[in-house]
């Protein structure tokens, strides 16, 4: 049995991991092992939600065991501390361990170009832990800004300054310039003591993006209060404040680094001779890239069969590979890593199977930048997108790469994080599904309906339905003027005469017709399949189990227990009396009540408070839950 060695669960190793799961079928094939120091991946594209308090940290993080809990990927949790080539062993900070094939993956980290002060006095955004301590480090400044009696001294402590107009620096941008409004509300601060500062080398920003949408990104940002200085490289950075070439300075106890990546540090120490300096200087433009690239840059070369050029089972994926593809080296953004990683595993897969390999193709659909929750510009397949369009595009790809992962349950989770939970109306749609209430203002209503059924039952079995000498009747059983759901028996045929009488006017007597008029062509089908079928059905599996059911609905909405299934119920059966042209406009509440109590309304004084906590960490233990991505509640909490 080979095994699959994969270091670094970032974009490259989780996709190779997946797809070498998929490719293998057969267990006894190969041994895959994911090695991560986290036991999580993380979401790097959505890391500015986090660090500028737009989104949970949760948000980011989705745990290794909930991707690979129902396939044959491992996931060992370790600090890779160095690599011996020569004996295919990883060295670990807990054990050592041994592979046949390597997928490389570690990821990037920021580059300082050896700017004096850069690294000890400026916040990164290239990880999860920088994340929060950018948004921590946010949040203490205007706590300490909100006791800070004298105007300069807040202003300054106010001065939020981003340094580089990369794709990262402008989203964190965005995010500042949003979250601004609420701290200051939260901490009794004047929006006017706060700047938030852009610092920029290059005479634009966003350089990868057409003119237009960069025009767009630079209206928007100026519009919203940013104070950019473009063409203005930093050349110092202390701990409060930075100078720039012209030798002006800026004060400031923030400065949040996005000037660039490069390799790892990890990679820059790896056993690697291929492709590293030779001493000879280098002939052409290609070569110097390379040169520096692989030299300072930590970035590992690989063949077009993204293979480490010096070991054949070292497969290269994401930020730290170095591929030149028709002279264009790959950028180091999540696509490369997504495809660098699919051809790896189809690579070693050919060549465990003697198969031919393949060479890598790339092919980019474009770029995605948001600018605060609610507006962003895209260059994607070609068009030009700005504004919402963008920021709904920016989602439906996120969703689509989650959906990949983790299946409809990273969907969701999504969905929860981007709109159900943001504070302050930060999302692309502001407050509008965000706003809570609690669930004890359901109660009423579980309680409505529950006595709704429970007395149905009860007036069921007094009718005579469990009499059994009446035989069974489909016609009896839903015909109107018998017995109906929250409408009096006596009055119904009554209330339908009467609503004839007085035409469409009256209201009530509307409100007494069935919803679905009894010449509509699926009352008629109803009509037809129950006296066709269901009349031969034994009166013990149809008058029983109805009244048993409707008994039992009634009493879990009582008491709050299986709520979920209950109200399910509820509106299955309050939809069969629609379709059965039974159902009243007066009783169509219970469809609505039904679809309202299903979420979670039965753990307010109810017994789920118990049961669903208990019910929901069992199911997603289960085989069946990990295999289909099905998890309930808070995986996290799965153990
Ligand atoms: P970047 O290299 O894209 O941009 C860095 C910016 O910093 C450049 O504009 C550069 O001119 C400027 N800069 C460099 N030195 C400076 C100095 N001394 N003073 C002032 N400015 C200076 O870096 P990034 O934005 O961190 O992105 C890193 C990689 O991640 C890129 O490949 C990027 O494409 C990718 N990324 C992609 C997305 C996305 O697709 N939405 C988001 C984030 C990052």
């Amino acid at each position: 049995m080979k095994r699959v060695a994969i270091l670094g669960a970032g974009y490259g190793g989780v996709e190779a991991a997946k797809q070498l799961s998929k490719m293998f079928k057969k267990p006894s094939e190969v041994e895959i092992t994911l090695y991560d120091r986290n036991p999580f991946h993380t979401l790097m594209t959505e890391l500015h939600e986090v660090a500028g308090g737009r989104c949970q940290p949760e948000s980011v993080q989705v745990t290794l065991e909930k991707i690979f809990g129902g396939t044959k990927v491992g996931v060992v949790i370790d600090t890779i501390k160095d690599i011996s080539f020569a004996t295919n062993t990883l060295k670990g900070e807990e054990a050592t361990y041994q592979y046949d094939y390597l997928v490389l993956g570690p990821g990037a980290e920021p580059e300082y170009f050896g700017i004096k002060g850069a690294k000890e006095h400026s916040l990164a955004l290239w990880s999860f832990n920088d994340a929060l301590r950018l948004r921590r480090h946010i949040e203490d400044q205007f706590l300490k800004a909100s006791r800070e009696p004298n105007t300069l001294r807040r202003r300054k402590i106010l001065t939020l300054t981003v340094a580089g107009a990369g794709f990262t620096g402008i989203e964190m941008l965005g995010e500042l310039l949003e979250w601004k409004k609420p701290l200051c509300h939260r901490y009794g601060i004047d929006e006017n003591d706060v700047s938030v500062v852009l610092v920029e080398a290059m005479t634009e920003i966003l350089p990868l993006l057409p003119k237009k949408l960069r025009t767009d990104s630079l209206r928007f940002l100026a519009r919203k209060g940013a104070v950019m200085y473009l063409n203005t490289p930093i050349t110092e950075v202390r701990a409060d404040g930075i100078t720039v070439k012209s030798g002006a300075t800026i004060d400031t106890e923030t400065l949040i680094w996005t000037c660039g990546v490069r390799g790892p540090e990890f990679a820059s120490k790896l056993d690697f001779t291929g492709g590293k300096d030779s001493g000879k200087p280098a002939a052409t433009e290609e070569e110097t890239n390379l040169k520096y690239n692989i030299v300072k840059k930590a970035r590992l070369r690989s063949n077009e069969f993204m293979q480490s050029v010096e070991f054949d089972n070292v497969y290269l994926v994401g930020d730290v590979l170095w591929f030149s593809e028709r002279s264009r080296v790959l950028p180091q953004v999540v696509e490369t890593a997504l495809q660098t990683a699919g051809y790896a595993a189809h690579n070693i897969h050919a060549e465990i199977h003697g198969k031919t390999k393949k060479a890598f193709r790339s092919n980019y659909h474009g770029y995605m930048v948001s600018i605060g929750s609610k507006f962003a510009v895209a260059h994607v397949l070609g068009m030009e997108l700005t504004g919402f369009v963008a920021m709904a595009m920016k989602h439906l790809v996120n969703l689509h790469y989650l959906w990949g992962v983790v299946g409809v349950n990273g969907c969701w989770e999504y969905l929860q994080h981007h709109f159900f939970t943001v504070k302050d109306g930060r999302s692309q749609l502001g407050n509008q599904l965000a706003a809570k209430s609690p669930s004890y203002w359901m109660l009423p209503v579980r309680l409505a309906l529950g006595l709704m059924w429970l007395g149905e039952s009860v007036a069921k079995v007094l009718e005579g339905w469990l009499d059994a000498s009446r035989g069974t009747s489909s016609s009896w059983m839903f015909s109107p003027g018998v017995v109906q759901p929250g409408v009096d028996p006596d009055t119904v045929g009554a209330a339908t005469e009467a609503a004839k009488a007085v035409k469409v006017h009256d209201f009530l007597g509307f409100m007494a017709q069935p919803i679905l008029p009894h010449d509509f062509f699926l009352v008629q089908w109803m009509q037809g399949f129950m006296d066709s079928v269901v009349s031969q059905v034994p009166f013990m599996l149809l008058q029983v189990p109805v009244v048993a059911v409707e008994g039992l609905m009634g009493l879990a909405l009582l008491g709050g227990t299986f709520t979920w299934l209950a109200a399910v119920a509820s509106l299955a059966l309050s939809l069969n009396f629609v379709v059965s042209g039974t159902l009243t406009w007066n009783s169509a509440w219970m469809l609505f009540a039904s679809v309202s109590l299903m979420g979670g309304a039965g753990r307010v004084l109810g017994l789920d408070a118990w049961i669903m906590p208990w019910l929901q960490r069992w199911w997603s233990r289960t085989q069946l839950a990990k295999k289909t991505y099905w998890y309930l509640g808070d995986a996290r909490k799965r153990k």
